[in-house]
């Protein structure tokens, strides 16, 4: 499913985070420090959104590239790929498929080349993933539309420039037939707080509050109470997108402890020459390779426009998920003491994978979605590809 143009951007997405991720990822989980200068960077390479085409900072490619530029940098530091993943496919994929042409020429190159930071604004403290019944509101007001309302656990929020906000803009009954989606440019009506979390640290998790925020009918993006497409899209790119993120954050977990085993002495003989070392290795490695091929089967579906990608998007984020909680947290067994120290790196690993069953649809929220695939089939679901 992949072929060499995959692999070249595997090798650019490696060189950086390890050169430039690494220096960075240990002060993002300790102060909970923002990357920008690094993700600018990211976005000079074109790793930001390679999806998108080349004139507006991407790399004409395809979903597959962007699992494995997410893989690269999982390995490194969870929250940068997180905070790539966020800005790169929920905010800037979704604002090019759905924006309109001043969205696309002014915002999204922008995003995409690391020169402004976006965010995918749509969980609140009222609902996260009871989606449909955000309270954020949307009013008519003359010729514009005044926004408010909180938004919660927005990744890059604290430091975006743009935010995609999911916005009511009917009854609350009417749930996700009222909903709409608009471009909000970050301005006095905006304020933005961190919120301390525990893994994922430096991605800029923030509470977003609009209070008055005007905006016109050319922020609109999608139709007017067609926002729930615009958000089951960008989730089911994310969910295959994000389980990139949970590849790498497993293989650096996955790769530290299998070194760790390698130089450990333990009875007179090395840690990795006891049979449960071994099989534990093992057991990570199957997993994790099960998980790879998921997701990249996932994106490839995408990427050829096949309905079953629906399904295979909330398979591979329900198991790279829950493989990523269990890799990190064997990897931190094998490394004994040392493993729950500061000094290692699967000690902020294990701790970032757990965000991973929660972010982006829980793992019941993705068992929600399959069970209805199962009694309804594919075709039984609404969207568009
Ligand atoms: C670090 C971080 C970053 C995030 N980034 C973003 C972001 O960029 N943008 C954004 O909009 N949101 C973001 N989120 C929010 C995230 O998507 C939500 O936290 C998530 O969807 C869960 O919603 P909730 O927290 O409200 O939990 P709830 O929805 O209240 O869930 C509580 C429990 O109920 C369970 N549950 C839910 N539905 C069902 C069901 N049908 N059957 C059985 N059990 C169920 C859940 O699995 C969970 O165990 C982020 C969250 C975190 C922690």
């Amino acid at each position: 499913m992949l072929d060499e143009v995959h692999e070249l951007a595997r090798s650019t997405a490696r060189e950086f985070a390890e050169r430039a991720v690494a220096r960075v990822a240990t002060r993002m989980d300790r102060d909970n420090a923002f990357p920008g200068e690094e993700l600018a960077e990211a976005g000079k390479l074109r790793l930001i959104s390679p999806m998108l085409p080349e004139e507006l900072g991407g790399a004409g490619l395809d979903l597959r590239t962007a699992v494995v530029v997410l893989e690269e940098l999982g390995r490194v530091s969870g929250g940068f790929s997180l905070l790539v993943e966020a800005v790169g496919t929920l905010f800037t994929h979704t604002l090019y498929k759905y924006g309109n042409s001043a969205h696309r020429d002014a915002v999204v190159p922008r995003v995409a080349l690391g020169d402004a930071v976006g965010a995918f604004a749509l969980s609140e403290p009222c609902c996260g993933s009871d989606a449909a019944n955000i309270a954020c509101s949307a009013s008519r007001e003359g010729g514009a539309w005044v926004i408010d309302g909180v938004k919660t656990w927005i990744t890059g929020g604290l430091h975006a420039d743009y935010f995609l906000v999911a916005t009511r803009t009917g009854p609350r009954e009417a749930r996700h037939r009222a909903i709409t989606v608009f471009l909000v440019k970050r301005g006095k009506c905006v304020r933005t707080s961190p919120i301390e979390v525990m893994g994922m640290r430096g991605s800029g998790t923030a509470e977003v509050r609009l209070e008055g925020c005007e905006v016109g009918e050319d922020d609109v993006v999608g139709s007017v109470d067609g926002g729930f497409d615009v958000i089951t899209y960008a989730l089911n790119v994310g969910r295959t997108a994000i389980s990139g993120v949970a590849l790498g954050v497993a293989r650096g977990a996955y790769e530290e402890a299998l070194e760790w085993a390698r130089g450990r002495e333990i009875y007179g003989r090395r840690l990795i020459d006891l049979q449960n070392t071994q099989f534990e290795l093992a057991d990570m490695l199957a997993s994790i390779e099960t998980g790879r091929a998921l997701a990249y089967y996932s994106a490839y579906l995408y990427d050829s426009r096949r309905r079953d990608f629906v399904l295979y998007t909330h398979v591979a984020k329900l198991y790279t998920a829950r493989m990523a909680v269990d890799v990190t947290r064997r990897a931190m067994q094998l490394e004994g003491g040392y493993g729950y120290s500061k000094e290692s790196r699967v000690e902020r690993l294990y701790r970032d994978a757990k965000l991973l069953e929660i972010g982006e649809g829980t793992n019941e929220v993705q068992k929600h979605v399959i069970y209805r695939i199962i009694e309804r089939g594919i075709d039984g679901l609404h969207m568009e590809l």
